[in-house]
């Protein structure tokens, strides 16, 4: 097996190909405008894990059951309440209707069943009138604003004796709600569900209120368990729908208010890429948001990433190879230098375990960033491999000593002191380095040489690549 076919089985997920991918009409509906990127990472979305997560694709919201292993939820024990558990196994509504009715829901043995029935609380609904399309009122009148006037008209008659009667009439709906995150039905025409006409009554008292960006980043109103996708775009919704799904695998558990507070952290800042959040400098007020990001944008980038690919480039996410962290190349400036770089640090990856491979990794490609730097000072600034000789490595182990005696030798102490011992000499000219890849004609490797151990005086080093004699 090559180097890379072993890199390749221990990195995590799946290879993007030439290939383009089918539409994941798991995850969108079709028309969606959703970018190459977008694609790729949806056409990754198991669609046995969006089952368990409740996905609804149309209106694009998880609706999560309070016993899903990873995203499960506390619900409270009254029976058909659909709100989160607070005190003494109930919500907060409920303990609070229950201790005012003078029942203490902290003694043993309560009968859940013989509770007496709660009186409504708000929440959504459609009005009652068969065939009406517009949203209830409340929960307690349970008739649209239209229809609960014409039965206070009518002398407020029993609910079911006003349905009964033949001269009410369904009402059109208004459509939905022009709030873009929100599913519920707007209660006027070309306006807001009940809601958002308070919130958008209160936000245009603002100064500079922007009514399109508002409706953009407006957040839903939901409950427990429901996380509202909608209104992110594809490429976002299809990383939180990957990264959620990596990190179940993993085991992890998450909090559903802590991803809903992060979905709504992504919409009120109009996100493009999870990474608007994760990114290094971005200042985000609650750190468990951007942490979340993070592991959710990490988790959404590994699925994508490829070592044959992920090689080649002069930065790298170490994910692709199963390890953390990223390798920067880019201070090394020699083309001939950086690929030796790359190619010792593919070897070094392929065969190295632990949690800490990344850094040691780092640490050698800074000890080489030091020689690229040193080489520069040369007249065609070490650009040309076969001019590099003795006297460069002579100039190279010099500024590291000197690096070292003013404390900004690349790596720890304890490792500094391991690699000063180890660039002793080998007494042939011959070049031993951490680069193992460098025996390049020319350039020898170069460790296990020190200039106060080395002969004194240049060594000329053959184009070929061959060690001269020894003396
Ligand atoms: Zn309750
Ligand atoms: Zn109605
Ligand atoms: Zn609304």
């Amino acid at each position: 097996m090559t180097v890379g076919a072993v890199v390749a089985a221990r990195a995590a997920g799946p290879r993007l190909t030439a290939e383009p991918a089918p539409w994941p009409g798991h995850v969108f509906p079709a028309g969606t405008a959703a970018g190459a990127g977008a694609l790729a990472v949806a056409a990754l979305v198991d669609p046995v894990f969006l089952a368990g997560a409740r996905w609804d694709r149309d209106r694009q919201v998880l609706r999560l059951a309070p016993d899903h292993p990873q995203f499960g939820w506390s619900a409270c024990c009254f029976p058909g309440c659909l709100a989160r558990r607070r005190v003494g196994g109930f919500c907060q509504a409920c303990y609070g209707w229950l201790t005012a009715s003078g029942i203490d829901v902290t003694a043993g043995g309560l009968d859940l069943a013989a509770l007496p029935a709660r009186p409504p609380l708000f929440r959504e609904g459609a009005c009652a009138v068969r065939g009406c399309g517009r949203p209830w009122r409340s929960a307690g009148v349970q008739l649209c604003v239209w229809h609960a006037e014409q039965r206070e008209h009518f002398g407020m008659p029993a609910l079911e004796v006003f349905l009964a009667r033949d001269d009410v009439r369904p009402m059109a709906g208004f459509g939905p709600c022009r709030v873009v995150a929100c599913d519920r039905e707007a209660v006027a025409e070309h306006a807001y569900c009940l809601t958002h006409q308070r919130r958008y009554y209160k936000a245009r008292r603002q100064g500079g209120f922007d009514e399109a960006r508002w409706r953009a980043a407006e957040q839903p109103v939901t409950g427990p368990g429901t996380v509202m996708l909608r209104g992110l775009p594809p490429l976002v919704t299809a990383q939180v729908l990957l990264g959620l799904q990596r990190r179940a695998a993993d085991g992890l558990k998450l909090r559903e208010d802590t991803l809903r507070s992060l979905v709504g952290e992504l919409r009120s800042r109009q996100a493009v890429t999870l990474d608007d959040l994760a990114g290094p400098g971005e200042v985000v007020q609650r750190a468990r948001m951007r942490w979340l990001a993070s592991s959710l944008a990490a988790y959404s980038r590994r699925a994508l990433l490829d070592p044959e690919t992920e090689r080649h480039k002069d930065v790298w996410d170490l994910a692709a190879f199963g390890h953390s962290g990223h390798a920067d190349f880019t201070a090394i400036s020699q083309h001939w230098l950086r690929q030796c770089a790359r190619d010792y640090a593919v070897d070094d990856l392929s065969r190295r375990r632990g949690r800490d491979t990344g850094g040691r990794l780092r640490e050698r490609i800074a000890l080489i960033a030091l020689l690229s730097a040193s080489l520069r000072t040369r007249p065609d600034h070490g650009d040309d491999l076969t001019a590099v000789g003795r006297p460069d490595i002579d100039a190279f182990l010099r500024r590291r000593a000197m690096a070292e005696s003013t404390g900004q030798a690349p790596g720890s102490p304890a490792s500094a002191r391991s690699s000063a011992s180890s660039w002793s000499c080998s007494g042939c000219g011959r070049w031993e380095s951490p680069v193992p890849a460098v025996p390049r004609p020319g350039f020898a490797r170069i460790s296990r040489w020190s200039p106060g151990t080395c002969p004194s005086g240049p060594v000329p080093v053959s184009p070929a690549g061959t060690c001269p004699p020894r003396s």
